[in-house]
């Protein structure tokens, strides 16, 4: 088309969408700024990028929450070694000083404390009923430390009883090590490779990886010093390995002549982090949530997909500098706005990337009564619109939803309603776990998705704009028209595995093997325990009358301190098996009995 054919109208809004999109992209290209490292949680940067958007929420005329545009949290950033670590082997009466650092390290996940008395061997320190394997099987090791081998039987094997040269979560630090504290084991030692790879070798405390804390201390030491610690008691460490994974018997027992003193010292740093909140009042007190994440991986230590590229700014421009750039220019619209029947909370969560943790914590303590939140807008990733495809989770949530997304013009882009229960690991789900209506507006996943390479200069401003224009338009509708009525979809039941990364396993919810229990924990731990975001409908869990908000305490005549607990006792069951759960409801202890089926 020639420019002299264009009507005045068209070339107005050419001329109108051009600022729109310098002014949404200018956003982005502060946000994922080399200035601002990858806005890691608990990081300085992260706190400018908050300081950025309350200035834009005011500026938009913006109301202040509790005379803030801040709500603080705190989480839990990294693990740090303390400078009391000790180790000391007591073999055949002789004492051996063992060298920290450089031939034992403790475990980030370790608890810190003193331990002395007498060691136990246990295999590779897995109870696994799915393999018929139980390294914990006819030995008591309450009160003991225990000694294991890292990793998992036939290992090395492609026609290994485990899974090949894949390694099961068995393999995992932290599985391995609540294994034992569920055991009775009062530490835990874990051996360097004796067969494999990486005999000499400990890994490097890793500061930024799960800092959670397994509640049991536990080390790494090298293969060496436990071929010496084995020998004491007579053992051939190498043949005892070999001997397991040739016929997958359990080769565990007490090592006489040996006791183990060992001191850990692991402290755990806790940051306070904000979410940014700006309300724009209406002539009623419900309100519309529309909010966005704003922290990204910092430099990438954790959760990177490109973990070579660690140290190097991990930018976020897509996720989530596009949505949070969304939630601005939003706020900016409505915030010219001369009045509204309803209220808009406009919302830039912190913690995301480590769990929903930001979203968790406002849901938890909400400033404003969650009764009167008609429905949450999260966007996450809205910045590499391709082919004109927007994916719109949730839509089954709220009685009309679909009905006003597909009232809406569309502005030329395509809309992909198909997931509608809600569900997803981004901050929305916080919401749905509260009962509240929820859209969940994304542009897809691509190839720079958690790497340095998710750079602004990759995103696609002329269609966020019009995907902007249209979430406009239903955000106009969630506040003048009939309020949705939340619906309860249930999810299929491998909807919650991508939420896995926060808690290190997805615990009774989904992905993986063991039985189905059929809750969904909350991503803000409690103190003790796991508290249930919701439980399913039919589930196990649902069936025994266990509900949303319980805190579980005990499973199966054991403690449950925290997510890895449950985790790591639900995989000892198998479908089938009935199990006594505790749970705290309302202050009062509850006990019932759960019949475990098969993952469907
Ligand atoms: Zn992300």
């Amino acid at each position: 088309m020639r420019l002299a054919t264009l009507s005045i109208f068209a070339a107005a809004l050419l001329a109108a969408a051009e600022p729109a999109e310098q002014a949404y992209l200018a956003h982005i290209k502060y946000l994922a700024s080399e200035k601002l490292k990858g806005r890691g949680t608990g990081t300085p940067e992260l706190e400018q990028a908050a300081d950025y958007i309350a200035r834009e929420f005011k500026a938009a005329g913006l109301k202040p929450v509790d005379s803030s545009y801040f709500q603080k949290f705190p989480v839990t950033t990294q693990a740090k070694l303390g400078s009391k670590n000790r180790l000391t082997l007591t073999m055949q009466g002789k004492k051996t000083l063992v060298k920290f650092n450089e031939d034992f390290i403790p475990l980030n996940m370790s608890s810190s404390g003193d331990f002395s008395g007498e060691a136990v061997f246990v295999g590779y320190g897995i109870s696994a009923p799915e393999y018929n394997y139980d390294d914990y099987a006819g030995v008591d090791v309450s009160g003991k430390v225990v000694v294991m081998l890292r990793r998992e039987p036939q290992e090395t094997d492609d026609k290994a009883t485990f899974n090949g040269r894949v390694y099961t979560r068995h393999a995992q630090f932290d599985s391995k090590t609540t294994n034992a504290k569920l055991h009775g084991a009062k530490a835990a030692i874990i051996l360097s490779d004796v067969l494999s790879s990486g005999y000499g070798e400990i890994e490097k405390f890793a500061k930024n990886a799960g800092p959670a804390n397994a509640g049991i201390p536990a080390i790494m030491v090298k293969g060496e010093v436990g071929e010496k610690l084995l020998e004491a008691a007579g053992l051939k460490l190498r043949e005892i390995h070999e001997g397991i994974d040739k016929d997958m018997k359990p080769r565990s027992q007490l090592l006489g002549n040996v006791s183990v003193a060992l001191r850990a010292d692991v402290s755990r740093e806790v940051r306070q982090v904000r979410n940014v909140v700006g309300y724009l009042p209406g002539e009623s007190n419900e309100f519309l949530v529309v909010g966005a994440h704003y922290d990204h991986l910092g430099l990438g230590q954790q959760f990177s997909m490109a973990p070579s590229m660690a140290g190097k700014p991990h930018f976020g421009a897509d996720d989530n500098a596009s949505g949070t750039a969304g939630v601005i220019e939003l706020a900016k619209r409505f915030g010219a706005m001369a009045n509204r029947k309803r209220g808009i909370l406009f919302m830039a969560f912190a913690g995301e990337e480590l769990g929903l943790l930001g979203s968790s914590f406002f849901v938890n303590n909400p400033q404003l009564p969650l009764a009167k939140a008609v429905t949450m807008i999260n966007m996450d990733m809205i910045g590499r619109v391709k082919d004109g495809r927007v994916f719109v989770g949730g839509s089954g949530t709220g009685s009309n939803l679909k009905a006003i997304l597909d009232g809406t013009s569309t502005h030329g882009l395509q809309f992909d309603t198909s997931e509608t229960a809600g569900y997803g690991s981004s901050d929305h789900t916080s919401f749905t776990t509260k009962q509240v209506p929820v859209l969940f507006f994304f542009s897809g996943l691509h190839a720079d998705y958690h790497k340095p390479s998710d750079t602004w200069d990759k995103i696609n401003a002329v269609d966020a704009v019009k995907l902007l224009a249209y979430v406009g338009e239903v955000a106009e509708k969630l506040i003048s028209q009939e309020r949705p009525q939340y619906v309860r979809v249930l999810p299929p039941q491998s909807a919650h595995s991508g939420t896995a990364q926060s808690s290190g396993g997805s615990s009774g919810g989904s992905s993986g093997y063991g039985p189905y229990f059929g809750s969904i924990p909350d991503f803000a731990e409690p103190p003790k325990g796991v508290r249930f975001a919701d439980v399913r409908d039919g589930s196990p869990a649902g069936v025994a009358g266990l509900k949303a908000g319980d805190i579980m305490i005990g499973f199966d005549g054991k403690d449950v301190g925290n997510l890895m607990d449950f985790t790591v006792l639900l995989r000892q069951k198998r479908p089938g098996d009935e199990v006594e759960v505790k749970v705290l409801r309302a202050g009062q202890t509850i006990s019932v009995k759960v019949r475990l089926t098969a993952r469907k």
